[in-house]
């Protein structure tokens, strides 16, 4: 990461201190620690918020949407990693590109899907000047996948919902799906393991993400 990235000694100290919560909070994996001390949080949010970048808390992005928790984006970047070596990954709902960027250190390839287009043009731009290189991502509605690029050997998605079926097919064998998956009344967070023709879920907690939409716009 550059130092044009807007890294200043300011965001260093308190980037620092958000690692020290997320150990805290249970994020045991270093290359995820790692990777969130890496991503300069407040470059994906509005400069108007960015003194806020480092709070554990959810922030507006634009169009009604949200940049996530860091404690949630380390946990779901965590439970991707249990699928051992990441070569691709798939992202749905790139938002402000902040997961993404995440996952551009922990994966080799990392695809990426927006609905909203002006959200998608901003994370290019984002991404770009971060000089993440191994992010590809598109202005389409993530519900169908990425078939072109599958195998996955993970997908996150971040946006809440019935889980498209589509995006099981695009597992590879021992890869994870993890994503906020509507139950009735909330959403659970949840994290499926393809292995062996078996299918292995189990719940992280229960989280708020804005709804997954058909459609883009
Ligand atoms: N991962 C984001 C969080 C974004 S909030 C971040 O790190 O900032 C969820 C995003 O999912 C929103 O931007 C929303 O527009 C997008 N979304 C919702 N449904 C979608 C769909 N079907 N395909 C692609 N993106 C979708």
């Amino acid at each position: 990461m550059t130092p044009s990235a807007g890294s200043g000694m300011t965001s260093d100290t308190t980037r620092a201190r958000l690692i020290d919560r997320l150990r805290a909070q249970g994020i045991q994996n270093e290359h995820v620690l790692e990777a969130m001390a890496s991503v300069p949080r407040h470059a994906f949010v509005d400069e108007a918020l960015s003194s806020r970048a480092y709070e554990n808390s959810a922030l507006p992005i634009g169009r009604g949407q949200t940049i996530s928790q860091p404690y949630i984006v380390a946990l779901m970047t965590e439970a991707a990693c249990a699928a051992g070596h990441l070569n691709k990954v798939l992202e749905i709902g790139t938002g402000s590109g902040y997961q993404a960027a995440v996952l551009a250190h922990v994966a080799q390839k990392v695809f990426t899907t927006e609905r909203i287009g002006e959200l998608c043009r901003l994370a290019k731009q984002r991404f770009h000047r971060a000089g993440l290189h191994n992010i590809w991502a598109r202005h389409q509605d993530g519900l169908g996948g990425w078939p072109a690029q599958a195998p996955f050997d993970a997908i996150v998605v971040t946006a809440g919902g019935a889980l498209p079926e589509v995006l099981f097919d695009q597992l590879a064998e021992g890869g994870v799906l993890v994503a906020p998956e509507q139950v009735n009344d909330h959403q659970e967070l949840v994290c499926i393991t393809r292995s062996g023709g078996q299918w292995q879920r189990r719940v992280l907690g229960e989280v708020s993400f804005v709804p997954l939409l058909e459609g883009v716009a």
